[in-house]
């Protein structure tokens, strides 16, 4: 039985032309900066940015770490979201090996940070406190169901930075899906940061990898430490190709795991015990939670699903999340709702 997996976009395998592109690459020792598809790969990522500099990292979660060590001393203090990927899902990197300190506030439901939050959280010039030094943002935001963050909002908390002298991250993990989402350039997005990560292994369906975009000065920083975290890669251009192929054809298709998630968010708001979010799905990420009259648990959705070949996450306690990518297709869709529909027929 082929198995219809979506539990993540991060579960995408390399496409045949990727396959194809990997085992034809002409690599060199990436270390020695002598990889000629790595350059190619961070040439062409700065250029869709348009930022100075790129640079090519093993995954998103370094990327996310070299960042926000290049911007940081130990000791500073970086202001992110409570719901934050880097906060919440990457080991407390930033801390354990930073000694960068956290200030946690809220994110809001579509997952942005009030600005009015952001300014109270900026620490006063008092030696007894820590230097806030930078603010990260996510785009689209995971934890808050896919959400989407537009230009207009990101310069704000940009205008915000500035004036307070602070510098601006963005974990765009996703930008791609968020520039597809709102139909403009992803260069609009992060205009006015001073760093992104973006990641090819996700809905881009690379293998492996993540990208660093920022001034050239910047970049400096983040391939030096980079080397530190043991992310530097020889022959890694047999990656770097098949990021090439991702940014040269995948990311227009993202606009069809939208319309599926769509689809597939209609089709479960449809059956009676099924819940979706209001304004929800922004982009390629569906959360349907089961009403507490439905004597049903997310965990015991996952298991009934799984025995009809379908994968999904269970992130509550009625929770599930469900994510569409280039290998879900219009009838895997058709049978996730009609496995949703027989499951909750059984019990009702
Ligand atoms: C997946 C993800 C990351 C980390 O990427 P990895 O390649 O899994 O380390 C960072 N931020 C967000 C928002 C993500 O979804």
């Amino acid at each position: 039985m082929e198995m219809i997996d979506l539990r993540s976009d991060t579960v995408t395998q390399p496409t045949e032309a990727m396959r194809r592109a990997m085992a034809e690459a002409p690599v060199g020792d990436d270390v020695y900066g002598e990889d000629p598809s790595v350059n190619r790969l961070q040439e062409k990522a700065a250029d869709l940015l348009r930022k100075e500099a790129a640079l090519f990292v093993p995954s998103g979660t370094m990327g996310n770490l070299a960042s926000i060590m290049a911007h940081c001393d130990r000791g500073d203090e970086v202001i992110l979201g409570k719901y934050s990927h880097t906060y919440l899902f990457e080991g407390g990197g930033i801390s354990a090996l930073g000694g960068i300190h956290s200030c946690q506030i809220p994110n809001q439901v579509d997952g942005s940070l009030d600005l009015e939050d952001i300014r109270t959280a900026i620490r006063s010039n008092d030696d007894h406190q820590p230097v806030t030094r930078l603010i990260a943002l996510e785009n689209t935001h995971n934890r808050c169901g896919g959400a989407v963050l537009t230009a207009e909002y990101i310069r704000n908390v940009s205008q915000l930075a500035k004036a307070h002298g602070l510098r601006l991250h963005l974990d765009g993990a996703r930008l791609f899906n968020a520039a597809v989402a709102l139909n403009v350039p992803a260069y609009d997005l992060v205009e006015a940061v001073d760093s992104v990560t973006f990641c090819l292994s996700k809905a881009l369906c690379a293998p492996v990898g993540s990208v660093i975009c920022g001034s050239n000065e910047f970049i400096k920083r983040a391939h030096r430490i980079r080397k530190q975290l043991g992310g530097g890669m020889r022959q890694a251009g047999i990656l770097a190709a098949a990021g090439i192929v991702a940014l040269d054809t995948m990311i227009d298709r993202l606009a069809d795991d939208h319309a599926r998630a769509h689809k597939l968010a209609q089709g479960l708001s449809r059956l009676p015990g099924v819940m979706l979010p209001l304004g929800f799905p922004q982009s390629n990420m569906v959360f349907p939670e089961i009403a507490s009259h439905v004597p049903l648990t997310a965990a015991e959705m996952k298991k009934g699903l799984f025995k009809n070949g379908i994968l999904i996450g269970a992130v509550g306690a009625r929770r599930m999340r469900l994510v569409t990518h280039y290998w879900i297709n219009d009838s895997m869709i058709d049978q996730t709702i009609d496995a949703f529909k027989t499951m909750l027929m059984s019990v009702s």
